[in-house]
């Protein structure tokens, strides 16, 4: 399409490149800038603008090319290219284990361990008493067994690592005996019945969808069965007319016949969750006082810790776990381990875990001290504009999150913000576009925020976000 009068003469008032480079050149604010960072964003600048010139898309004056505004935006798309990618935001979603933010924060002790192990070298695989080459897992498998009863214990990238390791080892070229109740798929990526297939194990099916007997196991017990498997449907909740074996009588049944048994517990958790007013989430503890071989679970679902995947089980298994060449690249980082270890330390004294692991304090947090900080929250950004904002508050439920726990409901206290003039879609995206990005949800045309995930110094950053929404 040929170009209007306007469009070109738009065209002519393009500010070039060299131009802006000669401006910048002695403001301090590019000090700091390498001169092919610079180069390259005002060239993608100049770019943007032409590009909506003959678009229209958005639209543009002359006052859009005025060296002022020209320089306004330049510095705004440095600071954006000076920023890391990977940034925190504030999670207002009220999903406690959200997957997509991170899944659970670490406790202050596991940040600042961390930073100690990282920052000097250590005794990663160094056995300090004998002086020679030691294992990656003794820092958490002294801890790990005192915890749980387990006789050895070991740690892998995460979870998905943990199963196909474990079927790997103890089920490749022979049949795993799982029910087909428990076939569960977390998050599209991790089917079970895909992951066996990867390990070379062969799937074995039984029982139905609703109903497993010990029978049907039994049954299936022959010349080339491996491993007896159960998995925790962590995501779902099978109702009404169910059967599904518990942990001893497989771990028995095992026995009874001298095969292996695993059980993938999913998002494993030390305390017992029922204590605080929620659901019953079988315990680690209570998986291997069942007698069950070995049993996996996440690092950072319920337990809190760092993505991890952690293995307990029978010493002979974990021997032959250790000697399987997956093991090496599906190995945890001294990083992740450091987490690891000063995470589940705390978990000494199950009160103090509850109030220093995040997860937790978050998942146990009572109502009223929500209500306290979405109220407080309330009265901060009142005092913005009141004309153009309105805050409701919305009584709502909060999710766990991570695929565990699916139907708790956790009683939360929102805010429903509503701006003069600026849709509830506009509110979202700008909100998640502030810098540091607020993270609600729009329900009803209405831009939400759960404050069971805000931290108390996020109230700050959420005003302030509110704040230029306003002004700008
Ligand atoms: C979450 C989950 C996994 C995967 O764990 P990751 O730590 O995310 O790899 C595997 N099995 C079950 C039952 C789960 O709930």
């Amino acid at each position: 399409m040929p170009l209007n009068e306007t469009q070109q003469h738009l065209l002519r008032k393009l500010p070039g490149i060299d131009r802006i480079l000669e401006q910048a050149r002695p403001d301090p604010f590019f000090e700091e800038v390498p001169k092919t960072l610079l180069t390259r964003v005002i060239r993608s600048l100049v770019d943007d603008l032409r590009q909506a010139v003959i678009t229209g898309t958005p639209p543009v004056d002359e006052a859009d090319m005025a060296d002022e505004r020209v320089m306004r935006r330049l510095k705004a798309h440095i600071d954006c290219e000076m920023m890391p990618r990977l940034r925190p935001v504030v999670n207002a979603t009220g999903v406690v284990v959200h997957t997509n933010l991170g899944r659970s924060l670490l406790a202050e002790a596991a940040v600042e361990n961390v930073a100690r192990i990282s920052r000097r070298y250590s005794n990663l695989e160094f056995d300090l008493v004998q002086g020679a080459r030691g294992l990656r897992y003794s820092a958490i498998e002294g801890i790990l067994c005192e915890l749980t009863g387990a006789e050895a214990a070991m740690a892998v990238n995460n979870n998905a690592a943990a199963v196909l390791l474990c079927l790997d080892t103890l089920a490749r070229g022979r049949e795993a005996v799982v029910s087909r109740g428990e076939l569960v798929e977390i998050g599209g990526s991790f089917r079970i019945p895909d992951v066996m297939v990867r390990s070379g194990a062969l799937l074995r099916e039984v029982g139905t969808t609703n109903r497993t007997h010990l029978r049907d196991y039994e049954a299936a017990i022959g010349e080339a069965t491996g491993l007896l498997m159960k998995v925790h449907t962590s995501n779902y909740s099978v109702v009404g007319f169910t059967k599904a074996v518990t942990g001893r009588e497989l771990a028995d049944l095992g026995r009874a016949h001298g095969i292996p048994v695993m059980e993938d517990l999913g998002s494993g958790s030390f305390v017992d969750l029922a204590d605080y007013g929620m659901r019953r989430e079988p315990t680690v503890q209570e998986a291997v006082a069942a007698g069950i071989d070995v049993v996996t679970f996440s690092g950072d679902k319920l337990l809190g810790g760092p993505q991890a995947g952690l293995i307990l089980g029978k010493k002979s298994i974990l021997a032959a776990v250790r000697k399987n060449p997956l093991t090496r690249a599906l190995r945890i980082d001294k990083m992740t381990l450091a987490a690891l270890e000063a995470t589940l330390r705390l978990y000494r004294d199950p009160r103090k875990a509850v109030e220093a692991i995040p997860t937790l304090r978050m998942l146990t947090l009572p109502l009223a001290q929500i209500v306290h900080r979405a109220e407080r929250f309330a009265e901060m950004a009142a005092a913005e504009a009141p004309p153009r904002l309105n805050i409701r508050m919305l009584d709502r439920t909060s999710r766990v999150g991570g695929g565990a726990l699916p139907l708790q409901e956790l009683p939360t206290r929102c805010a429903g913000i509503e701006i003069d003039g600026i849709s509830a879609n506009g509110i979202e995206r700008r909100m998640r576009e502030h810098v540091p990005p607020v993270i609600g949800r729009i329900e009803d045309d209405c831009f939400v925020l759960d404050f069971r995930t805000v931290r108390d110094d996020d109230l700050d950053i959420i005003v302030s976000a509110i704040r230029s929404l306003l002004t700008t």
